[in-house]
């Protein structure tokens, strides 16, 4: 049977984990494709051109929007971020699932487009914890862990938008709720209704 792929956005808090929840996904469901966005911010200390990020300045950033490569884009903390559209499109087509990590902004524009994305947010434990861990990634002054404090709050306010939330506190019960989710919507009946049908009744 012919099933095109999933589309997962999978949404936060800076600092709530995403990055940490779908690299791990990415190791125990290797099958999973992650779309790599581009981004005119610069590279950190460890990042890897092509694997966390395309690295792109900000004219070339702004030819892909005028030429349309953008699924969606958006300012996030003073740089631009978009999902490369080519990429994302040629994986759902050969059957791939594919999940988008983005903030809140472009996940919207993702729902105007692909109104049957499965959107996920993830929750921090605590507003607590959220900051601990955002200390401890150690790359924020105190203004910028308040500015993304927040926005969380403010994030957390249209939570309504979303179809699943996953609380990270154990990661690995984060990532295993995260498997679940993706193994429950590939058993969905809608949408795939025509294509169950023709696979039994070409067997007669
Ligand atoms: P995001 O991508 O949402 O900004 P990160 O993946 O960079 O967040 O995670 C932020 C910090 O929290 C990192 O130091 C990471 O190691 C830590 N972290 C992520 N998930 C957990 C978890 N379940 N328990 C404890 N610490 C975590
Ligand atoms: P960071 O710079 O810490 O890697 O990411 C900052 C924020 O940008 C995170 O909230 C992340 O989800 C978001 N982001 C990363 N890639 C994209 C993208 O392609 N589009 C949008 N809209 N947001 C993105």
């Amino acid at each position: 049977m012919k099933k095109t792929g999933a589309l997962f956005i999978v949404c936060g808090p800076s600092g709530v984990g995403k990055g940490t929840v779908c690299k791990e996904l990415l190791r125990v469901k290797p099958e999973v494709k992650l779309s790599i966005s581009a981004t005119t911010r610069e590279r950190r200390k460890g990042e890897i051109e092509g694997v966390n990020y395309y690295f792109i300045g900000k004219s070339n950033f702004q030819d892909m929007i005028k030429s349309g490569g953008f699924l969606e884009y958006a300012e996030v903390y003073n740089n631009l971020y978009g999902t490369p559209k080519k990429y994302v499109l040629e994986q759902l087509d050969m059957g791939y699932d594919i999940i988008l990590e983005i903030d809140p902004q472009g996940a919207m524009q993702i729902k105007e487009k692909f109104p049957k994305g499965i959107f996920i947010f993830l929750l921090p434990p605590s507003m607590k914890e959220l900051r601990n861990r955002i200390i401890s990634r150690g790359r924020d002054d105190e203004d910028n862990i308040e500015k993304r404090l927040n926005c969380a709050y403010k994030e957390i306010d249209f939570i309504k938008e979303y179809d699943y939330y996953i609380i990270n506190d154990d990661l690995s019960n984060a990532v295993n709720s995260l498997v679940s989710i993706i193994e429950a919507e590939g058993c969905r009946v809608k949408g795939n209704v025509d294509e169950l049908i023709k696979m039994y009744k070409e067997e007669v």
